[in-house]
């Protein structure tokens, strides 16, 4: 079976490593001819357009993606007669967080009060409803923190706005700021059959918007169950198929839901080491149809993302138990190229080896 991935990023590389031992083929699509996946296995190299993507539908079983802003317009001809998961519409409230946060409020999931704006006008009527400090983002097109601006009083308000719109109007959501006491997600996975599985929540710590470190298990039986139940919701709501990562807030004991990423997840990284089954083996096994794994956990884990470069890798080979991944990507300013995993019986071992891993970032 041969699986097409749009994008061939670090998530495509490791779907590939996860899949080949399944017997699963693979080919990418990527604008980028030096895509870190393209080590592993044939690359196309050109634009997300129908035309590409129906050539590459053709050459394979199941078209997947490792990038959640693919134009879902170029996939529509490709989904019609070929199988695509996960779901687009999945893919299209996904990319936009204003559909995002009202599919969140159709099913009851809590989040943090948004508004729609448009225009200085609405963002200074949003402002009045919502109160400082909030968060202004661009609709679209988001990630690691990039495309929004904490506003701490009127003053901050006109110069986030010039920052984020443009003469053309660029669509923006106001959101509450949420004094969080932790960031945690939860990645789960539906098969075809309707089946979901859960991985436990993670708890992620973020530098500069980009993920720092990830811990797993991290939370109490409650929050786990509720988390459980959000993203069951979310996945039944779309009758997905394959992995979804839905990020969550923690105050004052509650979950108040971020975003979610339809696709295999950095805060996910650990479950290769961590988990029986990780979150690339069960998305493929989801999308071809196969039996999911089981996502229990083989002890703590934590994950350290590697920023810019990737440290001396004998530096993090000395540690005892480092599970390293060098994603092959050249080294450069706030870009992922790696990580490394620890996994133990005992957190305090996890935690202590994360410390002596996080000294070699210097
Ligand atoms: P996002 O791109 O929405 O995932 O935001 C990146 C990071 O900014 C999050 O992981 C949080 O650390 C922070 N952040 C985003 N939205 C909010 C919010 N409404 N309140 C507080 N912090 C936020």
């Amino acid at each position: 079976m041969k699986v097409g991935v749009l994008g061939a990023g670090q998530l495509g590389r490791m779907l590939a490593l996860a899949g080949y031992p399944l017997g699963l083929r693979f080919e990418f699509l990527d604008h980028a001819a030096d895509a870190c996946a393209g080590q592993l296995a044939p690359l196309t190299v050109g634009e997300f357009d129908a035309a590409h993507v129906d050539a590459l539908a053709a050459r394979c079983d199941v078209i997947t993606f490792d990038w959640e802003n693919v134009p879902v317009g170029a996939l529509r001809g490709a989904a019609r007669s070929h199988a695509v998961h996960p779901p687009l519409a999945a893919l299209e409230i996904g990319q936009d967080r204003l559909t995002e946060k009202d599919r969140f409020a159709q099913l009851g999931i809590p989040t943090p009060g948004y508004r729609k704006v448009d225009s200085m006008l609405e963002l200074e009527a949003a402002v009045a409803e919502l109160g400082y400090p909030a968060v202004l983002k661009t609709r679209r097109l988001g990630y690691d923190g990039k495309g929004q601006r904490v506003v701490r009083s009127p003053l901050e308000l006109g110069g986030a706005y010039a920052s984020l719109s443009s003469p053309d109007g660029v669509p923006l959501i106001l959101e509450q700021f949420v004094p969080f006491e932790r960031e945690v997600s939860i990645i789960a996975v539906r098969g075809k059959d309707g089946e979901v599985r859960c991985w436990p929540l993670t708890e992620n710590v973020h530098r500069d918007g980009i993920l720092h470190t990830s811990i797993a298990p991290s939370a109490a039986p409650v929050l786990q169950a509720l988390a459980e139940r959000h993203v069951r919701a979310l996945l039944e709501s779309f009758e997905y198929v394959g992995v979804l990562a839905l990020e969550l807030f923690v105050v004052e004991g509650r979950l108040l839901a971020n975003e979610f990423a339809p696709r295999v997840h950095n805060s996910g990284h650990w479950t290769i080491e961590g988990a029986v089954t990780s979150q690339f083996e069960n998305h493929l096994r989801a999308i071809c149809g196969l039996p999911l794994g089981d996502t229990a956990v083989r002890g703590h884990a934590a994950m350290l993302n590697f920023i810019g470069k990737v440290p001396p890798r004998a530096a993090v080979l000395a540690v005892a138990g480092a599970e390293l991944h060098d994603y092959g990507k050249a080294p450069r300013a706030g870009r992922k190229v790696g990580h490394v995993t620890v996994v133990d019986a005992d957190r305090h071992q996890v935690l202590a080896r994360l410390a002596t891993l996080e000294r070699l970032l210097g």
